[in-house]
């Protein structure tokens, strides 16, 4: 692997696509640095699916956990994806803070923000389990233990 073309494309991804409001300069660092060495872990195909996807990372004091959401203009005629993933800052202090990061940038290799028609029972399941399975092939935990995914498959919200 291209170290420099890594940095490269990480550089100018990073500068386009973070936004962090009123976060430490420390947490910021760990956020920038989080999401390299997730990136840097990857097979070079999937990183380049999530570089083309150019998701946007906002990070904020109180607002979401971590999702990625799909954001229609007006009108619809000229719908365009914005993929972004939401953390909320005492998500940065988490030890598991790395896996969460791991397992919303699988959510968008794997396009799972795109999906439409809103939660069925059994969809959040398989997109759960797909982003964990994912994560876990880069060598990250699993962000979802059985019980939790357990629920998933007859609560589409739980
Ligand atoms: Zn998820």
């Amino acid at each position: 692997m291209d170290d420099d073309k890594l940095k490269d494309d990480f550089h100018d991804w990073w500068t386009d696509a973070a936004r962090a409001v009123g976060l430490s300069p420390s947490d910021y660092d760990v956020l920038q640095g989080t999401f390299f060495k997730v990136l840097s872990a990857m097979p070079e195909t999937e990183r380049e699916a999530f570089f083309e996807n150019r998701p946007h990372i906002i990070c904020t004091p109180d607002y979401g956990f971590a999702l990625c959401i799909w954001v229609a203009p007006w009108p619809r005629d000229d719908l365009i994806p914005v993929s972004v993933i939401f953390l909320r800052h005492d998500v940065i202090k988490h030890k598991s803070f790395i896996d969460t990061v791991a397992h919303e940038i699988a959510h968008i290799v794997r396009g799972d923000h795109k999906a439409s028609g809103g939660p069925e029972p059994g969809v959040s399941y398989e997109h759960e389990k797909g982003a964990d399975d994912l994560s876990e092939s880069w060598g990250f935990k699993r962000c979802y233990g059985k019980t939790k995914l357990a629920k998933l498959k007859s609560h589409p919200r739980a």
